[in-house]
């Protein structure tokens, strides 16, 4: 028997159901889909055919790649901007939803403990990296217009995906739960990517003050850097590694945590050379930039 009718039988006001539209589910895994092939072909692209995109290092580094993709934003606008809609989509599909169902606690309950730990855990990572990252850049390179409306239309899709997917669908987007366990162990991922990307951010932040000879960029340094280039991207990769397997590895996270390693995988290698070109004979070359010693 339904909830909501034997609520009804036992005179308990109904809940309402959480918001999902017919077509949802279905668009959801459709979407997840094609999140996994873009993932192919980013890899695929940034390997082999366009190198990394230019913005930041980068762009610097090729002013006519940068140029092609139009007029350079200041940083801080193109981060805050291009971001936001991962953070802002779910959070005014769980605002909604809330609403509909009665308040925070009956959305909490009606989503269950793992779906509102991880929607908390995704919000918190976009609240962060749309509000507060932006304002903390320190003499970031301007990023062209092109490249930031890139990174605005992956944020809307992905917003749109993982909202609908946590809020709206549950089990009708497919498999989104996980043991007990395996729950546990991926937010424990999560949390540890999460501090590994701030507390690597941050340090390179304070390089900013220890310019290079290019007047831009020093060489990294300190068990952080001891192996790898980018323990920031590896801090986010490790994030969402960690959230997929905390839904049970559906497939809406399971795609974004592989679109997030074919995108940084490549970047994180450019970087590592760019680190080995500019600073020859610090014990660079051959620096993996990614994954210790791996990739
Ligand atoms: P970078 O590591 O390239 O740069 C981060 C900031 O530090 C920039 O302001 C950069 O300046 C500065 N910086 C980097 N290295 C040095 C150095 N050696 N000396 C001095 N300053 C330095 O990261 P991104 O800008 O690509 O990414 C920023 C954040 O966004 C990261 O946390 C990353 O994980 C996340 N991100 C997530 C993606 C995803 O797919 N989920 C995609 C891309 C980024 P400048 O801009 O001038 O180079």
């Amino acid at each position: 028997m339904p909830a909501s009718l034997l609520a009804r039988l036992l005179g308990a006001p109904a809940r309402p159901p959480l918001p999902c539209p017919a077509w949802a589910p279905a668009a959801v895994q459709a979407a997840a889909a094609g999140m996994l092939a873009a993932a192919a072909l980013t890899w695929a692209s940034l390997t082999f055919l366009t190198g990394p995109a230019p913005y930041g290092r980068h762009g610097r580094a090729d002013p006519a790649a940068a140029a092609r993709y139009g007029r350079g934003l200041p940083a801080r606008l193109a981060w805050a901007l291009q971001e936001a809609p991962a953070f802002l989509i779910p959070a005014v599909m769980a605002l909604s939803a809330s609403r509909r169902v009665g308040g925070p606690a009956a959305l909490a309950a009606a989503l269950g403990p793992q779906r509102t730990a991880r929607l908390a855990a995704f919000l918190a990572h976009y609240g962060h990296r749309s509000l507060i990252y932006p304002l903390r850049i320190r003499g970031g390179a301007r990023t062209p217009v092109g490249v930031a409306a890139l990174a605005f239309a992956f944020c809307t899709y992905n917003g749109a995906m993982q909202g609908a997917a946590l809020v709206w669908c549950g089990g009708g987007a497919g498999r989104q739960e996980a043991s007990p366990l395996a729950f546990r162990a991926g937010m424990a991922a999560w949390a540890a990517g999460a501090a590994l990307n701030l507390a690597s951010d941050a340090a390179l932040r304070r390089l900013r003050s220890r310019k290079g000879a290019d007047g831009y960029y020093a060489l990294p340094a300190g068990p952080l850097f001891a192996a790898i280039a980018c323990p920031n991207y590896t801090g986010e990769a490790l994030e969402w590694a960690g959230w997929a397997a905390a839904a049970g590895w559906s497939v809406p996270a399971t795609a974004f945590a592989v679109y997030t390693l074919a995108n940084l995988g490549p970047r994180a290698r450019a970087h590592a050379a760019f680190y080995a070109a500019r600073f020859p004979g610090q014990g660079w070359e051959g620096r993996a930039g990614l994954v210790p010693w791996v990739y």
